[in-house]
């Protein structure tokens, strides 16, 4: 059978993909159906065939599936932002644990792995060996670390400016994969103050006549609208990033949005370059002092505009505590966390060990970690700006530092090999990997399993409630333990 666009199907979604995509099937042939859910009977309509696959649109539920939810915001369809608001919240994190299990185990060669809900495995510790296997013992998922309250839980959010139609100026969200902004007041998983915010910058554009950017003929100035709150201070920090050196009326600006409890730091980014990448290089504060503060398990962090941090704090702090345990640090061990961002799992992991270096490819980020050791009175760090593949086999070769424990937390492309290469030849005891993409983690426990590390425990988080994405943690040792060369 051969299908042609608009041609309407009836098909049952079985799965969904890693963007959140129902899967299933006519005949054998695999569609893609946005806002479905697994056990969905639906009517979809064809917009693209491929060769073994293709892509339809919802039309219809005809019968739904017990684990469908009507979803809370009025834009989830159009945004593409929460792919999973209409699966209800138990269910999406059966969803992220099964998509980890399946890609450690398919992608990552973990053939020995169990899902925390596995009934064979009920009674079985993850480190206990089944008698009578050879190898590796059987490694038992541990369960999701899943939100009390899944909404109303990011720190940070970004929305574009732009005009509608009829040139009226709007601020919102993108329509899911493009660049044409539907005008979305709030965000449910943002906090309560943006609104607020967003309709300050709002009538200050109209009222000084400062255009949003226009992406097509790249004119215009506003580009967007960068918020952060730091959840346990409450401090709020605002930067608009802007195609242009100034800010005409700044200080109008600056007035109004100071009324707003918590407001700590005001800037804008300079960014004039034809790109989908938010943040510019430069940034000019207009007030207070060019960072926010926030605080994880009594360690204060300041937080620039620019430097990585993670948009859900309560999870986070639930995720690093597992990083720490996973690392089993007893207070004489020396430890790498690569991909360090502003030093947050460094500094969790610093309490507990002789030395922790860092290593951060933004320069900003750095100087944040540094200043937050220092604040901290965490003396027993050292940073180092620039790329991980590159800065520790430096350091390995050069300088012959070691590890007990090596921790990565990389961008969702994953480790590079170089720097897997020399973690290899360095042979920590332990290496703690906190991935936000599974895929990735799997290829790179593949290739840390050829050559001799062994995943030992893994658990996930969930950081991105309604969203897909899960973070995970893996602690890998090594099967063959290297002599104490040391
Ligand atoms: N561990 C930190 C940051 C994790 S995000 C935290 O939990 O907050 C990943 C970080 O890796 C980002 O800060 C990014 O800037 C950085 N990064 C990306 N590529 C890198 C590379 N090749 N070497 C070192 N750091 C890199």
């Amino acid at each position: 059978m051969t299908w042609k666009k608009n041609d309407a199907i009836t098909l049952t979604i079985e799965d969904i993909s890693e963007e959140g995509a129902g899967i299933g099937r006519t005949e054998g042939y695999i569609w893609f159906v946005k806002d479905t859910v697994i056990g969905d009977r639906i009517e979809a309509s064809v917009m693209k065939v491929k060769k073994s696959y293709g892509f339809a649109r919802l039309i219809r539920v005809l019968e739904p599936s017990p684990f469908r939810v009507e979803p809370r915001c009025p834009s989830a369809r159009a945004c593409g932002g929460c792919q999973l608001q209409a699966m209800a919240y138990k269910e999406q994190l059966r969803f992220k644990e099964r998509k980890v299990y399946h890609h450690l185990k398919r992608l990552g060669g973990v053939e020995k792995l169990r899902m925390a809900s596995d009934a064979r495995s009920k009674d079985q510790r993850p480190d206990m060996a089944v008698a009578g296997e050879e190898g590796e013992p059987w490694i038992k998922m541990e369960p999701i670390i899943g939100m009390e309250n899944p909404w109303r839980y990011r720190n940070k959010a970004q929305f574009p400016f732009g005009r509608d139609k009829n040139g009226k100026l709007i601020y919102g969200f993108y329509a899911g994969r493009t660049h044409a902004i539907i005008q979305q007041e709030d965000c449910l998983l943002g906090v309560e103050e943006n609104k607020g915010i967003l309709g300050i910058i709002q009538g200050y554009m109209e009222d000084f006549h400062i255009p949003p950017y226009e992406e097509s003929s790249h004119t215009g100035l506003v580009r967007h609208a960068l918020i952060r709150k730091g959840f346990s201070t409450g401090e709020i920090m605002v930067c608009l990033i802007i195609n242009g050196e100034s800010l005409p009326h700044g200080d109008v600006l600056v007035e109004r949005l100071k009324v707003v409890k918590g407001m700590t730091d005001i800037s804008f980014n300079v960014n004039k370059e034809r790109t989908n990448v938010i943040l510019g290089e430069k940034v000019v504060n207009l007030y207070g002092r060019g960072y926010i503060t926030d605080a994880l398990s009594n360690i204060t962090y300041r937080i620039s505009p620019q430097s990585f941090y993670q948009v859900n704090p309560v999870q986070t702090e639930k995720l690093y505590q597992t990083a720490l345990e996973y690392a089993g640090l007893t207070g004489k061990e020396t430890v790498w966390d690569l991909y360090c961002g502003i030093g947050t799992i460094s500094l969790f992991l610093a309490r507990r060990a002789k030395k922790v270096y860092g290593v951060e490819i933004i320069p900003a980020a750095i100087q944040d970690a540094r200043e937050n050791a220092r604040q901290n009175g965490i003396l027993n760090t050292e940073f180092f700006v620039g790329k991980a593949e590159e800065v520790l086999p430096e350091q390995y070769h050069k300088n012959k530092v070691y590890a007990e424990v090596i921790v990565v937390d990389p961008p969702r492309k994953g480790c590079d090999k170089a720097c897997l290469d020399t973690i290899v030849e360095m042979g920590p005891e332990r290496v703690v990997y906190v991935s936000c993409d599974s895929a990735t983690l799997a290829r790179d426990v593949k290739y840390l399993g050829e050559r001799g590390y062994v995943v030992r425990r893994v658990r996930t988080v969930d950081l991105f409630g309604e969203c897909v994405h899960v973070e995970t943690v893996c602690l890998l040792s090594n099967r063959k333990p290297k002599p104490d060369t040391h």
